[in-house]
């Protein structure tokens, strides 16, 4: 299972087409460790990332 995470938003899918969280289609395989959000609204690690949207987010995306 290869999963892809957005260049802008770094939000992980399987579906590399259209990002739900931000709208682009760019996305890239190459991506290291990922975080979890389950509540954006009150999760620490979500505003740092500014992430909006639960569901699992690359932390280093090249
Ligand atoms: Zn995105």
């Amino acid at each position: 299972m290869v999963e892809y995470a957005c260049k802008k938003c770094r939000y992980i899918t399987e579906e590399p087409t259209i990002c739900k969280v931000c709208g682009s289609r760019e996305f890239t395989k190459e991506w290291h460790g990922y975080v979890v959000i389950i509540d954006p609204e009150k999760s620490e690690v979500a505003k740092k990332l500014g992430v909006k949207y639960a569901g699992k987010y690359a932390l280093i995306v090249s």
